[in-house]
């Protein structure tokens, strides 16, 4: 069967696809990357047992456009990429099998800097660090687990939300329904119940759930009721595709603000969510958080930046990064919403379409001279 690249309906203008090929370790990946106008394209490796090439091909190509949209809004001099590699993480790593991807990586020079993703470990990443220095991985001086400064923006862009819709400027009292708490929805629970919100909190796992409503005093629902909750924010932090034809007219919230990546099913769903009066905040800018602390630790390695922190105080790899800068620029999440906010009302668009706008004016803008240069810096871990 032929598979098509340029006519692939998710080419969308992509830069550069590679295909990688080393007969010894079995290696069969896929660099793509969308678009480097505003630098170098970082973004993570998945390692997937796909059913087909055309089923890699896809999900590289949406993953690595999805990442020039999220680093032009979260004003980062970076652009967007993604690798996949076609295996089984269960059965197929092997040390040969990364050492060829890091061989792979390194020849793209630098324009692509690899990092972790579904099925890819911190210290896969170490092994192809043998091979590149284009990686973004722990063993480089990573910064880290980014669940905490993912959850932090979150936080403030949800405050950015409620003070356009509800008119509000704390979150205490405010009834938020969180759906997922795992890295970014725990970290998120404990900052809202810290300011006073009441929590309504759903998760598969049950200990999750226990811990949130025995340490910061949550009401348990079941898993399908939190669409149905009485909230005033929804707030998704597991799964994607979660705001949908089902869901949608079932929300009693009137603000959605959560981490999950792609989050609507469909762009329309982005229309279905303004005609009933619910101000989404686009999930790749309000979840940017994480990839903007680590291009904060990135920024150190060229000069600037002292201390050596990660957001929660400190971690063991984020030497020479500067933890007040970074939380003050995550914070700036509020200030973009705002003004996404501020374009979809002026333009009569759904806040998605506004978001998606705005990001292609900033990457479809020819490279300054001082981006163009910018580089193959190390960058830490850092995941999508
Ligand atoms: P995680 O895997 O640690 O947590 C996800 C949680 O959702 C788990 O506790 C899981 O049990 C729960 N879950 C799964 N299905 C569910 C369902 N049907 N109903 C309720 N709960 C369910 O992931 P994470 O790192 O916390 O990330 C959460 C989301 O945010 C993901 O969509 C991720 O892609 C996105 N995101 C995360 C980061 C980050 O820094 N970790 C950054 C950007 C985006």
């Amino acid at each position: 069967m032929t598979v098509p690249v340029f006519s692939h309906p998710e080419f969308d203008g992509h830069e550069e696809v590679a295909f990688g090929h080393d007969p010894e370790s079995g290696l069969n990946a896929i660099i793509a990357i969308h678009n480097s106008a505003r630098g170098p394209a970082l973004g993570g490796c998945r390692m997937w047992p796909y059913e087909s090439e055309e089923e890699a091909l896809t999900d590289v190509l949406r993953l690595s456009r999805s990442m020039t949209y999220k680093a032009a809004l979260a004003g980062l001099d970076l652009g967007g990429g993604k690798s996949v590699i076609i295996a089984d993480p269960q059965r197929d790593k092997s040390p040969a099998l990364f050492r060829a991807m890091g061989r792979f990586v390194h020849r793209s020079g630098g324009r692509y800097i690899v990092a972790e993703d579904v099925g890819i470990a911190v210290e896969d990443v170490e092994i192809m660090a043998g091979e590149t220095r284009h990686v973004a991985g722990a063993g480089n001086g990573g910064a880290g687990d980014p669940s905490p400064a993912t959850a932090y923006g979150v936080f403030m862009g949800l405050r950015a939300a409620i003070k356009k819709r509800l008119d509000r400027r704390s979150v205490a009292g405010l009834r938020v329904a969180i759906q997922g708490l795992g890295h970014v929805g725990r970290e998120l629970a404990g900052l809202l119940s810290q300011q006073g919100a009441d929590l309504i909190v759903t998760d598969i796992h049950d200990q999750a759930v226990e811990a949130a409503v025995r340490e910061l005093g949550a009401r348990a629902v079941a898993p399908e009721a939190i669409y149905d909750a009485e909230a005033d924010v929804f707030t998704p932090c597991a799964l994607g595709a979660i705001l949908n034809d089902d869901t949608i007219p079932r929300l009693k919230a009137k603000v959605v603000a959560g981490s999950a990546n792609n989050q609507l099913a469909e762009d329309r769903h982005g229309d279905a969510l303004k005609a009933r009066g619910i101000l989404y905040a686009p999930d790749y800018v309000i979840n940017a958080g994480g990839l903007i602390y680590v291009s904060g630790d990135a920024s150190s390695r060229n000069g600037t930046g002292s201390n050596g922190s990660g957001p929660n105080g400190g971690g063991p790899n984020g030497g020479g990064f500067d933890r007040e800068d970074a939380l003050a620029r995550i914070a700036g999440i509020q200030d973009t919403l705002l003004e996404i906010f501020a374009r979809a009302e002026a333009e009569g668009l759904a806040t998605s379409a506004a978001a998606d706008r705005i990001a292609e004016e900033r990457f479809k803008r020819p490279a300054a001279p001082a981006r163009a240069a910018a580089s193959s810096a190390l960058l830490p871990t850092w995941v999508s």
